[in-house]
């Protein structure tokens, strides 16, 4: 299997140098080049499969012959060891034919451990194999640091630095990134905001030599591994509710539209989706495109949902090299357009991202309010992303008689606060996280200044 890049311009790749490459060469992202397709009948025979069976089953043809079996195998099994309910992504039911899919059984309590945990592997593993070492940098407003940083700390070839805005993660986020002392793991705590932490990521992305012949990678979600990944659970969910012989539809609250276009990857694999609703907060571009065509990018709005406080997602290149034909070129100049103004997508085109998705803006008061109304309904707790989720099932199901999965994405003791403000009680932390706030933390604090924070990265990586 090869990688192309969406800008049409990057050499192809094989699986295992995508995984380690992050962003192509040409500023776009890799896709599959084609996409693997399974039967009905194949899908329907994976009715018994533990989780970690099917995650096999879908992430081998996209791994292709860059690892070998056993040890692909073997990594899928520990990853999905890890998560502390036996079903590894289990549903609830809140009402006829409406479910939410746990995602946050894992380390960190939402669902960016279901990719993280096996990215961390899976690059470990090509790093040995090749007898090189990587220094993944990256920057978090909140649940990708914690689950980056679980994904990596066991890696013997990997040293793992995450920025994020000092004094501005909640404390249970700080604390589960700098409460790991593994000795290939660095916090740094900016102090500046979010935005000034993604930039020295992206500035030191792009001039690399401050490693002195190392090299950076990424584990945000432009890695194509963690879409991968995440493309598993639409099948597991489906199958537990009855497809492939039924269809299904989901909701997914989204912030950089790498979870949901996991959903519109699985649906063409081959598993019957008959809607995918893209929930969003008020930092609502993909609403915007999907119900208006109006791709411009809003201030940004902090909300009660911090890990969707997006203004452009990034995965949305992905869909729209395959609504514009795949043509490297277009997507190229829509995007360099983008950079610049507002754009509108071709109303061809437009028409098929329409028929792909349903879309709804949640605000907070609504989110709270939800929150609220679903526990006096049913006694279940969401957590905020994942009330934004229930909304828009709720008011975007066109067809009651087809299951609506909501993806549950978080834990509600992660987020405390609307929670509190839907009238409720936070609930207690889970056994493996409860002297969380005893531990011993490590971070270092440091200006806003590109310099010192790559001379402090330069100081502190391992060289093998
Ligand atoms: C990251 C995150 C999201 C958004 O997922 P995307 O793949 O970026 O769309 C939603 N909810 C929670 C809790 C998250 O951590």
């Amino acid at each position: 299997m090869n990688y192309i890049s969406t800008r049409g311009q990057a050499p192809k790749l094989k699986f295992a140098d995508v995984l380690l490459a992050g962003l192509a060469s040409d500023g776009g992202l890799y896709v599959p080049e084609t996409l693997p397709t399974f039967s009905q009948e194949e899908i329907a025979s994976w009715a018994g499969l533990s989780y970690a069976e099917l995650a096999y089953k879908v992430i081998k043809p996209f791994v292709d012959d860059c690892i070998q079996d056993a040890d692909l195998k073997r990594m899928i099994d520990e990853t999905y060891a890890v998560f502390k309910h036996s079903a590894v992504a289990p549903l609830k039911e809140l009402g006829s034919n409406e479910w939410v899919l746990e995602l946050f059984h894992g380390p960190t309590l939402a669902f960016k451990d279901f990719a993280l945990q096996l990215l961390g592997r899976l690059m470990d593993h090509v790093l040995a194999e090749r007898g090189e070492r990587l220094v993944i940098m990256g920057a978090t407003s909140g649940d990708t640091g914690s689950a980056a940083i679980e994904g990596c700390r066991h890696s013997e070839h990997l040293d793992i630095f995450i920025l994020h805005p000092h004094n501005r993660v909640s404390e249970v986020q700080r604390r589960q990134m700098t409460t790991i002392l593994a000795d290939n793991v660095f916090n740094i705590a900016l102090e500046g905001n979010f935005d000034d932490c993604q930039q020295m990521v992206k500035d030191s992305f792009a001039d690399q030599s401050f490693l002195n012949g190392l090299k950076l990678g990424a584990v945000n979600s432009i890695n194509w591994a963690r879409i991968m990944a995440q493309i598993v659970y639409y099948f597991s969910a489906a199958l537990a509710v009855g497809g492939p012989h039924r269809p299904v539809a989901f909701s997914v609250p989204t912030g950089n539209f790498g979870d949901i276009f996991a959903g519109y990857l699985a649906k063409q694999m081959g598993l019957p989706i008959s809607q995918l609703v893209v929930a969003t907060n008020r930092n609502d571009i993909l609403h915007r495109v999907i119900s208006g065509n109006d791709m411009s990018k809003g201030e940004l709005v902090h909300t009660l949902s911090p890990s969707m406080d997006i203004m452009v997602s990034s995965n949305f290149e992905r869909l729209l090299f395959d609504v514009y034909g795949r043509d490297g070129a277009a997507i190229r100049d829509l995007m360099d357009r983008f950079k610049k103004e507002p754009v509108h997508l071709e109303q061809s085109r437009w028409q098929q991202v329409r028929e792909l998705f349903d879309s709804l803006s949640v605000d907070d008061e609504t989110t709270c309010a939800t929150i609220a109304e679903v526990f006096a309904e049913t006694g279940y707790l969401l957590d905020p992303h994942t009330a934004i989720g229930v909304k828009a099932a709720r008011s975007c199901w066109r067809d009651k008689s087809v299951p609506m999965i909501t993806l549950a994405t978080a834990h509600p003791v992660k987020f405390p606060e609307p929670v509190v403000k839907a009238g409720l009680v936070s609930p207690q932390l889970p056994e493996h996280l409860s002297d969380l706030f005893e531990r011993e933390e490590r971070l270092a604090v440091l200006d806003n200044d590109l310099a010192s924070v790559q001379g402090f990265i330069a100081s502190h990586v391992h060289r093998g």
